[in-house]
């Protein structure tokens, strides 16, 4: 059956009244981690290989108010087991919860105080340390450690300013390197690396508002000069409301650009969702029905079909099960986000709560190599009418059932209208259920640390570090490094532009050719398939010292230089800085004839294009001689022997 409602494109997001808040952590690069010696970095995979994990499964969650956490309780009944790998470079005993937690880590705090200062936040007296529970297992110990450091102030914005509601410092979570459906494994490395949370009020009214407030907080973030770069080290979550709804959590939104996205994708899945509601409760459905809905076995039906999957699936012991959804017929194909249905939801809840890979449903059918009598003999067994919709799932009998008990769960939320979640960004903007929200109260204090006395020294500190704004930086980068405004700007928005300054300062290279490199020339190099982000800081330490012992280098050099140091990670310095001479002294007379041979290759295309021919035959040459000879001397011969050429041609 096709979709029964079609969600309304544009959506007017004042009229639903959404209101969006922002969580933003960024990690710090402190010398050290948040609670113990131990630098902040994360090691390779082949490290982590050559490790034995420690096993440990989930604690028993403690209850002090009686109440049963959904969250915890959802983790808890899937009965994982936690491998944790803890690498010597980056982790010691803090991190496996064997040795109490050190005094928190000064210049963390320091750069949370500064952007207090910057947003005219309220900073506290005394900084308590706290014990966040988590029950995922990315932590030992089973709580994360937080501390606000601020509450209060705003952040401008000409949509409307937008209030912080805190600033606090927290220890990062252990980095989830696999997962099944018996175990997770997580590396320690990422454990204890220096968070700065900055939580904003549900005062953002529009897709792009939060993209700019989201923007401005990570700038503001990075010009303290004490943050982290690249993928990973700066992660945005948010949560959204529309009138009506609950209040909807979204973890995980990497990029900046992502979030009007995923903004846009949930507001249309809360209206879907609702109009999922009134629709169903117009048809009469209810949750006793629901309930009342037996699960049938349909092996024999299904094993008629001509699916492959679900018949070696059969083969090898799976069962087929499935239930009437009474009057949900077209609803399971509702589309409430790009490419995911009503039915797409129904399929993420069995996935958590009851590890299957996947659903079937009858908006989807005739399809997947089920055919018409198949579907007629489902029909005829669950005794589906014009009305209802039906679900199977093919799998272990205890998981199959289960999941289809959870189905009718969500079923039955859906005529409540929206329920509260958790969800995870996907990549494409769309989300994912992930899991209910925890509960509020999952804090106490903890007892292993001191609380801080926030004192003038550490406030005159944290003033030393109050970062300015974007127009003092970029005019700061124009009359300091003489750039151009509009490569001064790029630079300032870029994640390289302390490492820029770094860089400059250490090695005293030309700033402006310095600075191509992390603004024009990132695109040409991500063609030239070097990608500029997967460079460690000493990589770029390495090409810096190279630039400065070839004292003048042009675009040319610079993009040849940061290829081999990306393709060749063996290669020194010196054996760079020699290969780079020798490319520059490569033989003009030779160089010359292979201009003249390419001319007279292509010497049709060249009399037909004329002075045009010239990026033609420039690129031909360069194909062949980049890495030992520059562009500008190719192009200054180009230039020469396409004259002549044209000037023979014409008599
Ligand atoms: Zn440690």
């Amino acid at each position: 059956m096709k979709a029964v409602i079609s969600i309304p494109k544009n959506i007017n997001y004042s009229e639903v009244g959404l209101k969006v808040g922002l969580e933003i952590h960024q990690q710090l690069n402190t010398r050290n981690k948040l609670f113990c010696n131990c630098p902040p970095s994360l090691v390779s995979d082949d490290i982590l290989s050559h490790l034995i994990p420690y096993e440990r499964f989930l604690r028993a969650t403690r209850s002090e108010l009686g109440d049963v956490d959904a969250a915890a309780s959802f983790e808890f009944q899937r009965k994982r087991l936690f491998k944790y790998l803890s690498p010597s470079a980056a982790s010691c005993l803090v991190e496996l919860d064997e040795e109490p937690p050190h005094l928190l880590n000064e210049d963390a705090l320091v750069t949370a105080l500064a952007i207090a200062l910057a947003i005219g936040s309220f900073i506290v007296d005394e900084v308590h340390v706290m014990r966040k529970i988590v029950i995922d297992g990315s932590n030992t110990t089973g709580f994360q450690r937080t501390a606000i450091v601020a509450l209060g102030g705003h952040i401008t914005d000409y949509d409307g300013d937008v209030g912080i509601q805190s600033i606090a410092v927290e220890e990062d979570a252990a980095r989830k390197i696999g997962e099944d459906i018996t175990s997770v494994s997580y590396s320690l490395d990422r454990l204890g690396i220096p968070l700065i949370e900055i939580s904003t009020a549900p005062d953002i009214s529009t897709p792009s508002q939060a993209r700019r407030v989201a923007e401005k907080i990570g700038l503001m973030l990075r010009f303290t000069g004490r943050t982290k770069r690249g993928i990973g080290t700066i992660r945005q979550d948010l949560n959204l409301s529309i009138k009506g709804s609950p209040k909807i959590e979204i973890k995980g939104v990497q990029k900046l650009e992502l979030i009007p996205r995923v903004i846009e994708e949930e507001v249309r899945r809360l209206v879907g969702l609702t109009m999922i509601k009134d629709l169903l409760i117009e048809r009469g459905a209810s949750n006793e029905e629901i309930k009342a809905q037996h699960i049938v076995e349909v092996t024999d039906i299904l094993s008629k079909s001509s699916s492959k999957l679900i018949l070696n699936a059969i083969r090898e012991g799976s069962k087929a099960y499935a239930v009437k959804l009474p009057k949900f017929a077209g609803v399971l194909g509702i589309e409430l986000q790009t490419d995911r249905r009503f039915g797409t939801e129904l399929a993420d809840y069995a996935r958590q709560w009851a590890g299957v890979k996947g659903i079937i449903h009858s908006d989807e059918l005739p399809g997947y190599g089920i055919d018409e009598n198949v579907v007629s003999a489902l029909r005829s067994i669950l005794e589906v009418s014009d009305l209802d919709a039906f679900v199977i799932v093919v799998d272990k009998p205890e998981k199959a059932k289960r999941a289809l008990e959870v189905i009718k769960d969500r079923c039955i939320m859906a005529i409540a209208g929206i329920p509260k979640e958790t969800r995870a960004a996907n990549e494409d903007g769309t989300t994912r259920y992930m899991r209910p929200q925890p509960g509020a109260a999952r804090m106490y204090p903890e007892t292993d640390i001191p609380p801080i006395r926030i004192t003038s020294e550490l406030i005159e500190e944290a003033k030393k570090l109050i970062p300015p704004t974007v127009e003092e930086k970029v005019n700061y980068f124009v009359k300091v490094y003489n750039l151009s405004s509009e490569l001064a700007k790029q630079l300032v928005y870029s994640e390289y532009m302390a490492l820029f300054e770094q860089l400059v300062s250490t090695y005293g290279v030309n700033p402006r050719i310095l600075a191509t490199l992390f603004t024009s020339l990132y695109g040409e190099l991500k063609k030239n398939g070097v990608d500029m982000d997967l460079l460690s800081d000493n990589s770029y330490h390495k090409i810096a010292a190279i630039v400065k012992s070839l004292g003048d280098v042009g675009k040319e050099d610079l993009i040849a230089i940061t290829e081999i140091v990306y393709k060749y990670p063996q290669l020194s310095i010196e054996e760079i800085v020699s290969k780079m001479k020798s490319r520059r002294s490569v033989d003009i007379g030779k160089l010359r004839e292979l201009v003249r041979s390419k001319i007279m290759e292509f010497s049709d295309e060249v009399k037909k294009r004329r002075e045009k021919a010239f990026q033609f035959i420039m690129g031909k040459v360069m194909n062949e001689v980049r890495g030992y000879a520059d562009g500008k001397t190719v192009a200054n011969i180009v230039k020469e022997e396409l004259e002549s050429f044209l000037r023979n041609a014409k008599t």
